[in-house]
C-alpha cells in the first residue's frame, strides 16, 4: 500500500524487534516477564543519590562530548583495579549512550559499506541490525549447541579480504557461554593476522558463575591495536534506562570514533555520567554481591526448568538460559512462546530470533533470570503447569 511518506530503503530493512512484540503480548496477557534482560533489583542508594545531587547541583548542561573527565577516569580506575590494565582516559576512552551506541559507533569507525563483519551465531539481535544499518554485511560463525563451542576452522574460513571487524560478546547473550582464555587469544590473533578489529562487548562481565572467569580482550597486551572493548553500566548496576556506556579503543581509533559519536548522540546525560562515577567506584564487594545473587537465581530457575521438562544446563555467565523445548512436542519455538505467554503466563524469547533466517534451531527459548526472587517464584509456580 502506498503511504503518504516516502520512506528510505534503509528504514524499510528493519521489522519490529521481537523483544517489542513479546513485551506487547506479555502485557496483553499479564504474563510474567522472563523475556527481557532488564534487571529488576533496585539501584544502589548512593548511586541514586549521586544522580539527584548532580541535578540539584546544576549539572544540567552538555558534558564534554566524548565523556565527562571524572567518568573516563573512573572507567580507567576500574580497568586498573580489576584487571591491572592501564587505559588512558584522555586518549582511549569515549562515553556513549550505552553499548547500543558504542557498537554502532565502532562499526561506523572501522567499516565501509560492503565490508564484512564476522558475528558468532546465535547473536544479540542488535548486532546484525547495527551491521546492516552501517552498510556492512554480517557473516555468521556458529556456536554449536549444546556446548556452544565454535570450530576454529569455521571461524578462520569466515575471514575474507573484505572482513573488517568481528563482534564478540563475552559473556555471551543468549547462550550464557563464557569464552576461555585460549579461545579469546585464538580469536584475537586471527583478527591481528587479518588486520581486523575485534569489537568485544563485555556488558555481562560481572555475571560469571562457579569457577568461570571473565577475561577482557584488553588483557592481551600484544593485541590491543586490534581491540575495541564496549561496555556499560546497564546490567552491572541495574540502570538500563540511564543509557551510560563506553568504548575503550587505541588512540587513533578513539580519535575517529569520537567524531562519529559526536554526530550520532553528542553525548549521554551529564548528571547520569556523574552518578556513573559513584557506581563504578563502589567497592568490589558490590560486584561480588551481584554475582552471587544472580548465581542463586540461575540455580533456582534452571532447577525449575529442568524439573518441568526443558532441556538445559546451568549457564556459566550472563543472566540468560537457553532451554530446549523438544520434550513438549511443540512444532516450533514461536508457537511454543505464544503458548507460554497466553496459556501459562510466562514470557520468554523464541530461540530462532537469535539466528539469521533459516540458520537456527527452532526448538529453544531464552529465559532471563535477572529478576526478583518474588517474580521467579511466581513464574516457577506457573511453569509447573507445563508438567500436567
Ligand atoms: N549488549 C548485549 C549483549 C546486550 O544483551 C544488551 C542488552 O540486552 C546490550 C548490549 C544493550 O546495552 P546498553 O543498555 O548499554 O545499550
Amino acid at each position: 500500500m502506498l503511504g503518504t511518506h516516502t520512506l528510505s530503503s534503509r528504514s524499510r530493512q528493519f521489522s519490529t524487534l521481537i523483544f517489542e512484540e513479546i513485551a506487547g503480548l506479555a502485557h496483553e496477557y499479564g504474563a510474567l516477564d522472563l523475556a527481557l534482560g532488564t534487571p529488576d533489583f533496585p539501584v544502589a542508594d548512593e548511586v541514586k543519590e549521586a544522580a539527584i545531587e548532580a541535578i540539584r547541583g546544576n549539572l544540567n548542561q552538555y558534558a564534554i562530548l566524548y565523556g565527562a573527565k571524572s567518568l573516563r577516569e573512573a572507567i580507567a580506575t576500574t580497568f586498573q583495579r580489576d584487571r591491572s590494565v592501564v587505559v588512558d582516559p584522555e586518549s582511549e576512552i569515549t562515553v556513549t549512550c550505552g553499548v547500543t551506541e558504542a557498537v554502532l559507533d565502532a562499526l561506523f569507525t572501522v567499516t565501509d559499506p560492503g565490508d564484512e563483519v564476522v558475528v558468532f551465531e546465535p547473536y544479540y539481535e542488535n548486532y546484525v541490525s547495527a551491521i546492516v544499518l552501517s552498510g556492512a554485511v554480517p557473516c555468521f560463525v556458529p556456536l554449536h549447541a549444546p556446548t556452544w563451542l565454535f570450530n576454529r576452522e569455521e571461524l578462520a574460513a569466515a575471514f575474507t579480504s573484505k572482513t573488517r571487524a568481528l563482534i564478540l560478546n563475552n559473556p555471551n547473550n543468549p547462550t550464557g557461554k563464557v569464552f576461555s582464555r585460549e579461545d579469546l587469544r585464538y580469536i584475537g590473533e586471527l583478527c591481528a593476522q587479518h588486520r581486523v578489529t575485534c569489537i568485544a562487548d563485555e556488558i555481562y562481565e560481572v555475571m560469571v558463575y562457579d569457577d568461570a572467569q571473565h577475561i577482557s580482550m584488553v588483557e592481551f597486551d600484544d593485541l590491543r591495536d586490534y581491540v575495541i572493548v564496549v561496555n556499560g553500566l546497564s546490567k552491572t548496576f541495574g540502570v538500563t534506562g540511564w543509557r551510560v556506556g563506553y568504548v575503550v579503543a587505541p588512540p587513533e581509533v578513539t580519535r575517529a570514533l569520537r567524531k562519529i559519536h559526536s554526530i550520532v548522540t553528542a553525548g549521554t546525560a551529564a548528571p547520569l555520567q556523574a552518578a556513573g562515577v559513584t557506581a563504578l567506584l563502589l567497592p568490589p564487594s558490590y560486584r561480588d554481591e551481584v554475582r552471587l545473587t544472580y548465581q542463586q537465581r540461575r540455580d533456582s530457575l534452571t532447577n525449575v526448568l529442568q524439573e518441568v521438562g526443558f532441556v538445559c544446563k546451568r549457564p556459566q555467565g550472563t543472566f540468560y538460559v537457553m532451554a530446549g523445548i523438544e520434550r513438549f512436542g511443540s512444532g516450533n519455538d514461536i508457537a511454543f512462546t505464544k503458548h507460554l505467554i497466553t496459556e501459562v503466563g510466562v514470557a520468554a524469547i523464541p530461540g530462532s530470533s537469535f539466528y539469521a533466517a533459516g540458520n537456527g534451531s527452532t526448538l529453544m527459548v531464552r529465559f532471563c533470570f535477572g529478576k526478583s526472587e518474588g517474580l521467579l517464584a511466581a513464574a516457577a509456580a506457573r511453569l509447573r503447569a507445563l508438567q500436567t
